[in-house]
């Protein structure tokens, strides 16, 4: 299967209404892109037969994907944003300097709150959350616009995460 690249969010003209994305990070983004899609491909989704796949970018470079993962009892499922980030902790890195999602459908697949929040224990309010369609870019965001005035790490007096 050929995966289309998406434009990188730095492109003029990809996302006039986005925020500009750091060169270094869009860079990265049609790798992100691939690692999600090839996450997406293995989503366990029986019940709403809609798959989803999610990568980070972590300070130290590195890109970890994952998988929506459904259960037959519903609330045990998660998202693929979760699956991904527990990837990232896994191997033992705390930064996430980008996410990209890709979900098929009209809307732009926006993470969930919940996933809002457990990006937010790992990055900041800048940090750039890529919504993609199976076809490529669709809507830049910061994790500000997504989860405006957050509860973070600083509320609780500890450090942002590094
Ligand atoms: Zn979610």
């Amino acid at each position: 299967m050929t995966v289309p690249a998406p434009r990188p969010a730095s492109d003029p003209g990809s996302d006039p209404a986005g925020p500009p994305v750091d060169p270094v990070v869009g860079a990265r983004v049609p790798e992100l892109f691939a690692a999600a899609e090839a996450a997406r491909a293995n989503a366990h989704v029986p019940y709403s037969h809609f798959p989803v796949g999610a990568a980070v970018l972590t300070g130290a470079g590195m890109i970890y994907a994952g998988a929506n993962v459904e259960n037959a009892a519903y609330p045990q499922g998660w998202c693929a944003e979760a699956s991904a980030i527990a990837a990232m902790v896994s191997a033992g890195e705390r930064r996430i300097e980008a996410v990209l999602t890709i979900a098929d459908g009209d809307e732009v697949p926006t993470c969930c709150g919940g996933c809002r929040q457990k990006i937010r224990e790992f990055a900041d309010p800048s940090t750039p959350i890529l919504a993609c369609g199976p076809h490529g870019l669709r809507v830049t965001f910061s994790l500000a616009e997504l989860l405006p005035h957050s509860f973070g790490p600083s509320n609780l007096g500890v450090g942002e995460p590094t």
